[in-house]
């Protein structure tokens, strides 16, 4: 008789390649080597897609505006991407994987799960296959990789982080627990901005804190999160590593400290949203014909409106656009507004090759 308890350990690799667009600019033009740098337009409206480890080391870094970067590096160098670029390495990085295991799931271009409880090498030690494929990324691109080892994908995620860049962490059934009681929320993967600043609302700073709130009260204010949450906190993630999805869509949705009953500044906030799905789109070369913008009202009723285009949109201007205008069709507001979310879909992935590799991709949690 087999029960879940006696399933062996799962081994989990994240690996995440180190600032990879700005990585991969200074690996092809050696004049950019060890400046500062940053991916991305320096347009008054622009904003930083990658930045230099040089460019760091001044504050600068990915999704701040070109005009706060340059104020905080005057030096700062502004390089336009090269998605086709970064695409082509990013399959080079795929295929290393392949030796190793199917069990891949993408996150973006740069970062990917692993499973390799089971892998095709046969090998026990899963730091050592970590090791072996950060070494053969950096002879085939050239190009450094972190990676976290792990029991599950929350704690390899955290794990890549802590010895970054070109190291490599490992984080045991042993010591999991522990290592997240410590760390502040604000840093889960899972956590973004406005949920830190909720949690912050109710008390919870650390994993601990976190730790000692109940499921019901997680549910509560946190919904479906809510047991993710309550996992976390204990260093456990039961979330499979998924190979092979097909993307259906692309979302991104942010709950408000407090509910808004103003169109403008309602439709102030998609522009965040718009930003975030523009950019996955962007990196994963990827286009949408259909914008959906959901609405939330403080008392959880919710609407949707949808507008499909006979071409796939052009542009974040675009997407932002036709997304303020499907709001405007329900003011005034039937009550006020707890929740806005924008979702792409009628996705057309641009390297029909690849487009089985790619996984669903929730930006929210
Ligand atoms: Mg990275």
């Amino acid at each position: 008789m087999n029960d879940t308890s006696s399933s062996p350990v799962r081994k989990i690799i994240h690996v995440d390649m180190d600032a990879f667009y700005a990585s991969v600019e200074q690996r092809d033009n050696p004049e950019l080597r060890g400046k500062p740098l940053a991916v991305g337009g320096s347009a008054a409206r622009g904003v930083v897609a990658a930045a230099s480890y040089e460019a760091r080391a001044f504050g600068v870094h990915s999704a701040m505006p070109s005009v706060t970067a340059k104020r905080k590096c005057p030096d700062l160098i502004f390089v336009p991407p090269r998605f086709d670029v970064y695409r082509a390495v990013s399959q080079q990085i795929r295929e290393i994987f392949a030796e190793y295991t199917s069990m891949i799931e993408p996150l973006s271009l740069d970062e990917a799960y692993l499973d390799v409880t089971q892998n095709l090498k046969g090998m026990d030690i899963a730091t050592e296959i970590a090791l072996e494929i950060r070494t053969k990324i950096k002879q085939v691109t050239g190009l450094n990789a972190s990676a976290g080892i792990s029991y599950n994908k929350f704690l390899a995620k955290m794990a890549s982080d802590l010895n970054k860049p070109n190291g490599q962490a490992v984080i045991t059934p042993k010591h999991g627990p522990a290592f997240v009681e410590t760390l502040p929320v604000k840093k889960f993967h899972g956590v973004g901005p406005a949920t830190a600043e909720r949690m912050h609302k109710y008390g919870i700073e650390t994993g601990l804190d976190l730790k000692s709130k109940s499921l019901a009260f997680l549910q509560e204010h946190f919904g479906k999160a809510g047991p993710y949450f309550y996992g976390i906190a204990r260093g456990i993630d039961e979330r499979q590593v998924k190979p092979d999805r097909v993307r259906k869509s692309i979302g991104a949705e942010d709950t408000f400290a407090e509910d808004i009953d103003d169109l403008a500044l309602a439709t102030a906030e998609l522009r965040p949203l718009a930003q975030k799905v523009w950019r996955y789109c962007e990196t994963g070369g990827i286009s949408a014909k259909t914008v959906t913008v959901k609405i939330k009202y403080s008392d959880f009723t919710q609407a949707t409106r949808s507008r499909t285009s006979a071409y796939p949109v052009a542009d974040m201007d675009e997407v932002l656009q036709i997304a303020s205008a499907l709001l405007a069709t329900v003011h005034p507001f039937a009550r006020p507004i707890r929740l806005l979310g924008i979702t792409l879909s009628s996705l057309t992935n641009q390297e029909s090759d690849d487009a089985g590799a790619q996984s669903q991709l929730d930006l929210g949690i």
